[in-house]
């Protein structure tokens, strides 16, 4: 049996040697551009430090919020 699947390949490794992400699913080094990793699926992270956008606006919304709340216990108490 070939190992034609298994492992990364020198032409893959070449291809995406420059800007390569290790994958969650799978461990290997794949190209960071692309949003699925070609061996095993798993969506890839690049560049994004691994951040949703709705976990920065959701994060961004409850800092307002603290920061509204505070603001009006304080001005409650003068
Ligand atoms: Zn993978």
């Amino acid at each position: 049996m070939r190992d034609d699947h298994d492992g990364p390949q020198a032409a893959d490794l070449e291809r995406y040697g420059d800007a390569g992400v290790t994958c969650r699913g799978c461990g290997r080094e794949v190209y960071d551009e692309l949003e699925e990793c070609p061996h095993c699926g798993a969506p890839v992270c690049g560049g994004g430090g691994g951040t949703p956008k709705w976990a920065v606006v959701t994060a961004a919304v409850l800092i307002v919020l603290l920061v509204l709340g505070a603001l009006t216990a304080v001005l409650g108490r003068m």
